[in-house]
């Protein structure tokens, strides 16, 4: 998905590349921002946001030196590339993002000008629609992400397409497993109401009859206004709804506000957007165990 469609986007890519040539000017390399080949020979990615980062060490393995774009533990929506961390961006071997989840990194990639690039929005298949960013949420998602960044590393590295094949088969199977469980787990919550204060999970309850409501939308930076909230308030007494979903990136507080507003509880989801820990699959585990306890389900 290309986002140079509108005005704002193009402004935003002309100040990426005065910010760029100044940089040059400067006599700045790629720096910190960890872009080019690696000086060991390894091939050099830049991801975001984390799931993406960790996948690509996943799937690349030892071949790869792999870093964050804009570095580790902020706001994947709200990533504001430097300079430096621009040309590194446009120098590195490869890259592997989410378009539209960042404008800045949206802007610097428009730069690499034909130079190896994942969007893990091109593989969306359409089961909630290509607006919202949060693939990694969904497993089956990652599995195709893992075999285009698989394709996309043979291209720059092609004595490692084996191994990079392996490793993303690998992955599908794992993603597999952890569908398969979800599908499992949220049999008996289909048709539940998923009131969350960001709307991360629309992959996850369009795959599993869930019906997403959330405080904020798709960026939890827009603060709600007081009709949205009354329409939440609205939603969470029609459905019945038991729980309030909130996560660390939008505000907890207007979620526990409202949660206290209206008698229901308040339970952590973890969108993955600023670090994946301790790892992929027991962070999504945890979510859906979270999501058994919180939803309306029937009785097992
Ligand atoms: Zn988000």
């Amino acid at each position: 998905m290309s986002c140079c469609a509108d005005r704002t986007c193009r402004a935003l890519a002309v100040a990426a590349t005065t910010a760029l040539v100044a940089v040059a000017a400067a006599g700045c390399g790629a720096g910190d921002a960890g872009g080019g080949s690696a000086d060991d020979g390894r091939v050099t990615v830049l991801a975001t946001p984390a799931p993406l980062l960790d996948l690509v060490q996943r799937v690349g393995g030892g071949r790869v030196d792999a870093a964050a774009v804009g570095g580790l533990g902020g706001d994947a929506h709200a990533v504001e590339l430097t300079p430096p961390q621009v040309a590194g961006l446009t120098d590195a071997d490869l890259v592997v993002h989410v378009g539209g989840l960042s404008n800045s990194v949206d802007a610097a990639v428009a730069l690499r000008d034909g130079a190896p690039v994942v969007d893990a929005l091109a593989v969306d298949d359409g089961a909630v629609g290509s607006e919202d960013p949060h693939v990694w949420l969904d497993p089956l998602l990652m599995a195709d992400v893992a075999a285009d960044v698989a394709d996309a590393l043979a291209t720059v590295d092609p004595d490692g397409a084996d191994a990079y094949t392996a490793a993303a088969e690998d992955v599908r199977e794992e993603m597999a497993v952890l569908e398969a469980e979800a599908s499992a787990a949220l049999a008996p919550c289909r048709g539940a109401t998923l009131v969350v204060s960001h709307e991360a999970f629309g992959y996850l309850a369009g795959r599993h009859g869930l019906e997403q409501v959330g405080i904020t939308g798709v960026d939890p930076h827009v603060e709600p206004t007081p009709a949205r909230l009354r329409a939440v308030t609205e939603v969470v007494r029609a459905a019945g709804a038991r729980t309030i979903f909130f996560d660390e990136v939008a505000s907890p507080d207007v979620a526990t506000a409202l949660a206290e507003d209206l008698g229901v509880a308040v339970a952590a989801l973890d969108p993955l957007e600023v670090a994946v820990e301790p790892d992929y699959a027991t962070a999504m585990r945890a979510n859906l165990a979270a999501l058994r306890d919180g939803l309306v389900c029937d009785a097992a």
